[in-house]
């Protein structure tokens, strides 16, 4: 980090407070965040909050709780890391609900395919987050903003891949092994049509599992720990912390 950008900061958490009202009001419904709530967490999210920009997209009013709501959990993930690690661009795009994309691919022989998709959030190398304000408030069975966010760690190092840049010291066998062995049991139990317990959407790649996996370590800790003991202790080592 520069000096300048560290004078900035200085400044930001020398003039501005977040109001305790709002704070709460906004993470009523974001427990998780609420058991790890910290000074060092609210003076991130303030910076968060002066970094970025929010937008509201399709005539949606982005306001100050629901932009508390997503820089709280948003900064959760790198408390221990740094504002730096969201470094590179600055925008978050948010959607009343689930938005349409054209995605097209170019397959092996060359053939380019293209298909609508409706997503509840995406990461953009290099650029936005884009999430469904829908979803990150009602969907029970994700954490589009978690998810979106740990895409942009991922790709800190390069496309995503499920591999974040892990810190010195981090055994990056120890890392992949944890979470092959993780991913293959997972998505064996996906093709059964097993029910499980994580959302199958992360059977997709390993990039998705990383970001699924990543909710859960921050919502429901406990559990994670229970059923992917390795994979958990490298997202411990990773985001260096242990949520409540
Ligand atoms: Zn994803």
């Amino acid at each position: 980090m520069g000096w300048l950008t560290e004078w900035k900061r200085s400044r930001v958490l020398k003039k501005h407070r977040l109001d305790e009202g709002l704070w709460r009001a906004a993470l009523r419904e974001f427990d998780f965040v609420r058991r790890n709530e910290s000074q060092k967490l609210k003076d991130l999210v303030l910076l968060f909050l002066a970094e970025k920009e929010f937008a509201g997209a399709h005539g949606f009013e982005v306001t100050d709780a629901i932009r508390v709501a997503i820089a709280a959990q948003a900064c959760l993930p790198v408390r221990e890391l740094g504002l730096d690690w969201y470094r590179g661009w600055r925008g978050i795009v948010v959607y009343p609900g689930d938005f349409r994309v054209r995605r097209s691919e170019m397959d092996e022989d060359g053939v380019v395919h293209e298909w609508d998709g409706e997503l509840a959030g995406e990461a953009m190398p290099g650029g936005p987050v884009m999430l469904s304000w829908d979803a990150a408030a009602h969907d029970p069975h994700m954490n589009v903003v978690v998810h979106e966010f740990a895409h942009k760690l991922d790709m800190l190092n390069g496309e995503a891949n499920g591999v974040p840049p892990l810190h010195p010291g981090m055994d990056r066998r120890a890392w992949r092994e944890a979470f092959r062995e993780a991913y293959a049991g997972f998505c064996e139990a996906v093709e059964r049509g097993q029910d499980t317990w994580l959302d199958p959407y992360a059977a997709a790649n390993p990039a998705e599992f990383f970001a699924v996996l990543s909710e859960a370590f921050f919502e429901h800790p406990a559990e994670t720990k229970r059923r992917y003991p390795e994979a958990y202790d490298q997202l411990k080592l990773f985001y260096r912390q242990e949520p409540k």
